[in-house]
């Protein structure tokens, strides 16, 4: 199944034509993805219905690949930001890398895209040991261990199953970076990573290990950071350690600066002041600058930069209600299905697909489900909605998806991937009998 919008124009167009922040922008009074009217969409598809444009994905990725390419480097995709398989091989295809944090996410990878393994580092503070051991056999490219036991048990393993295994302590700077709490990880008091004064003795435990390799140094200091300083200050800490650990003797090939840069959620389409091209430039001169003459390939990992803009949530309003002063907007959506604003009170735009007139006035856009933090926005000025048109939430291809539920017994809602003049169904909607089939009476 696929909506075409007639035009000729297609795929690879993306590196000549001028590229947005975001692929969202109106046609007269209609809003449409990259030239696809959502309103066919939510035809065709239905609603809730997640939009995402793959152009802007590649145009992200590559702004990544592009700053970095005067050193030996990777980018990891952070797979948790939105782990759907078409995305995941759109991304393997450009030549991708991928940051894991379970087993599962390591099957996805394998699924999208076999080659990709080999480029995949797995970070996660509780790792098991069958995801530890899926790992060693797929033969990735490296473990961010982060304390102790795991090595421990990492090191079983890889005997057990007669694999090396590469891996990087994932070390804790102790770097503030300014963003919310829940995802922010870089300080002494967070459960992430060992403390890089406690690093070097941890690595040299592993000096005559035959089956751990000490290949990596790696560190991660949260999410929607919207500046480069503390992202170079984290680096400079790793590279005097690198220093350190390869004058013990350690034969450190990779250092992986992790993922974060944030993206601009409060600003709306078309404004022009958030420019992706210029926020990575200016990341990966930072970390440049930081890793200096490091001789060690960088990995990056993000993952929020690349997908969230490119993507949004499409919803129909069921009803417009009054309570009291009040005006209460009800979405087909719910914070099942993006749980930003209910769990970090996070901000996001929201568009009328059919463009309003006359004066705004505030509202709350809220979902049926029964919460009072079911919610996208509070107090919102917008120009007068009605039941039954369409809605969209801007910015929520990144943890969106990723972090839905089934709460409320609610069946996820579809993915739609734009592709050029194309759209394509990535995921069909759940179904009743598919949410209650693992369940036993
Ligand atoms: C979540 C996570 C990322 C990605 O973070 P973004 O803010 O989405 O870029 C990268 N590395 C690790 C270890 C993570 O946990």
């Amino acid at each position: 199944m696929s909506i075409r919008n007639g035009k000729t124009a297609g795929k690879g167009s993306a590196g000549k034509k001028q590229i947005a922040a975001r692929p969202f922008h109106y046609r007269g009074r209609e809003l449409a993805c990259d030239g696809i009217s959502l309103e066919a969409l939510a035809a065709e598809y239905g609603t809730p219905l997640y939009v995402y444009s793959a152009e802007q994905i590649r145009y992200r990725f590559g702004l990544f690949q592009q700053a970095l390419a005067g050193r030996e480097a990777t980018v990891c995709y952070a797979v948790k930001a939105n782990s759907s398989l078409a995305i995941l091989r759109l991304l393997a295809e450009m030549g991708a890398g991928f940051d894991i944090v379970s087993g599962g996410e390591l099957e996805r990878v394998r699924r999208a895209n076999k080659a990709a393994l080999k480029r995949v580092v797995f970070s996660g503070a509780g790792k098991l040991v069958w995801e530890i051991d899926a790992a060693l056999k797929a033969g990735i490219l490296m473990f961010n261990v982060e304390s102790e036991g795991e090595l421990e048990v990492l090191a079983e393993r890889a005997e057990a199953l007669g694999i090396r295994a590469r891996f990087a302590l994932r070390v804790n700077p102790d770097v503030f970076a300014e963003t919310h709490p829940y995802i922010s990880t870089g300080l002494g008091e967070h459960k992430f990573g060992v403390a890089i004064g406690k690093a070097r003795a941890i690595y040299r435990k592993t000096l005559r290990s035959k089956w751990l390799d000490a290949a990596g140094v790696s560190v991660h200091i949260g999410s929607q950071i919207r500046s480069v300083e503390p992202f170079a200050a984290a680096l400079k800490r790793v590279v005097a350690l690198v220093a350190e650990l390869r004058s013990d003797g350690h034969m450190i090939r990779t250092v992986d600066a992790g993922g974060g840069l944030g993206v601009d959620y409060e600003e709306t389409i078309g404004a022009g002041t958030f420019d992706p091209a210029r926020e990575v430039a200016a990341y990966a001169a930072a970390l440049d600058e930081a890793a200096g003459e490091l001789n060690a390939r960088l990995l990056v990992e993000p993952g929020r930069f690349i997908v969230a803009q490119a993507g949004g949530l499409l919803t129909r309003v069921s009803f417009v209600k009054k309570n009291g002063e009040k005006t209460f907007v009800i979405a087909d959506a719910a914070m099942n299905d993006l749980i930003r604003p209910a769990l970090y009170q996070a901000h996001h735009e929201i568009l009328p697909v059919v463009k309003g007139r006359g004066a705004t006035a505030p509202v709350d856009v809220v979902g049926p489900v029964c919460e009072s933090g079911d919610f996208f926005a509070h107090d919102r000025e917008m120009t007068r909605v009605k039941a039954d048109e369409l809605l969209l939430v801007l910015d929520a291809g990144a943890y969106g998806m990723s972090q839905s539920s089934n709460y409320n017994t609610r069946v996820r809602p579809a993915e739609v991937l734009v592709d050029g003049s194309e759209a394509r169904l990535i995921r069909r909607r759940e179904t009743l009998k598919e949410l209650m089939a693992g369940e036993i009476l």
